[in-house]
């Protein structure tokens, strides 16, 4: 019931496909599935539902091409091999589509493109203008450019980041695992599989890591990616892509792999601060803030309640609220930088202007500029 009700009405659908979909260790390239892929594309297309994919495989790709056996972790020679990658896992894609009439467009993005709001906005007004024109976006992080440190790391959060920011009704991780089970089904062959996780369901025990060479993901960033989404009010599937015609099934409200049911929508820039970039620095609360931040009336963060500020941030940037625990509580906008907060954390509003000198924002970060976790992290 829930599934029918979450995924029917879906118009546009964005969907990650996992490196080892299309790659896997010594085997060619799985040209069935990418068929497959496209057939249920065009299919989606027939029922007026757009499709915006996120791709993985140009490091694996171009790795595979360049001879370099094993995990590529030296920055430059991933780099590269993304950039050999990248062309051919486009034309991948791009004759898999045309195979079913459908035109497809490269989106290449970086962490900074959608942390700056002008560049985003663009990149959005892209996507809509291809989507009209009935062109499949397939997009992947620019890995031969990203700079390290500020990358979107994998492909889940990519994914979960442009369904988001492109106001997707769904989002499917197409992986080669069924979805998310109660253990790991490698090390503890009687898991079963989850078919449904509500919103503020804990999920922090589950903790694989990527299954192999070609892939950045694993388990953990999966569900911190579906987190995310199902924060910004998308409902999100973990699937198994080798599934005969999963995307249609799921579509017709059919139960396979793991649904995480949404929360209420965000929007504008509380969408914008759950979404952003890795945040810039930490502000550590006592247990009273900790409280007043996650009570339903909702209070703002006050300068009385921090009790340690971590790395460095200014005024204006996205930063971490952890509680006591260091579990993290919210994310939000501070009104003073990290050298102001060091200043004034402990004190009581009113004693600011005559500590820095100036007169300062009452809260540290105001309620309208926070998003607070549905559960902690
Ligand atoms: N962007 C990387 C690639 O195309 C993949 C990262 C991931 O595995 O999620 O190779």
């Amino acid at each position: 019931m829930e599934r029918k009700q979450y995924l029917s009405k879906v118009r546009r659908l964005v969907v990650k496909i996992g490196t080892r979909l299309i790659l896997r260790a010594e085997q060619p390239v799985d040209l069935d599935f990418l068929d497959g892929l496209g057939r249920q594309v065009a299919r989606l297309r027939e029922r007026d539902i757009q499709t915006v994919l996120v791709v993985s495989g140009a490091v694996a790709l171009g790795r595979r091409a360049l001879g370099l056996s094993g995990r590529v972790d030296q920055v430059g020679l991933r780099q590269a091999a993304a950039a050999v990658g990248q062309p051919e896992l486009m034309h991948l894609y791009l004759e898999a589509l045309a195979a079913h009439g459908l035109r497809a467009a490269q989106i290449l993005l970086t962490a900074d493109d959608m942390a700056d709001r002008s560049r985003y906005l663009r990149i959005r007004n892209t996507v809509e203008a291809l989507l009209a024109e009935r062109v499949v976006p397939v997009i992947n992080e620019n890995d031969s450019v990203s700079v390290e440190g500020v990358t979107f790391g994998e492909n889940d959060r990519l994914a979960a980041i442009v369904a988001a920011k492109t106001h997707a009704d769904a989002l499917i991780f197409l992986s080669d695992e069924p979805g998310l089970h109660t253990a790991d089904p490698k090390q503890h062959p009687d898991a079963e599989l989850i078919g449904l996780v509500r919103p503020g369901e804990g999920l922090s025990h589950f903790g694989g890591e990527a299954g192999g060479a070609e892939s950045r993901g694993g388990m953990r960033k999966k569900i911190e990616a579906a987190r995310m989404a199902t924060e910004c009010g998308i409902p999100v599937v973990m699937a198994e892509g080798t599934v005969e015609n999963v995307l249609l099934r799921l579509l017709d409200g059919e139960p396979l792999g793991t649904l995480f049911l949404p929360g209420e929508p965000l929007a504008g820039r509380k969408l914008w601060i759950a979404t952003a970039r890795e945040p810039a620095g930490r502000v550590v609360v006592d247990e009273g803030a900790c409280r007043a931040l996650t009570s339903p009336d909702g209070a703002s963060l006050l300068p009385i309640g921090v009790v340690e500020v971590e790395g460095r941030f200014a005024a204006g940037d996205i930063v971490e609220v952890l509680g006591p625990d260091r579990r993290s509580l919210a994310r939000g906008i501070a009104n003073y930088s990290s050298e102001e907060l060091r200043k004034i954390k402990r004190l009581h509003s009113r004693e600011v202007p005559r500590l820095l000198g100036r007169p300062g924002a009452p809260e540290v970060i105001h309620r309208d500029n926070m998003v607070v976790s549905l559960e902690p992290r």
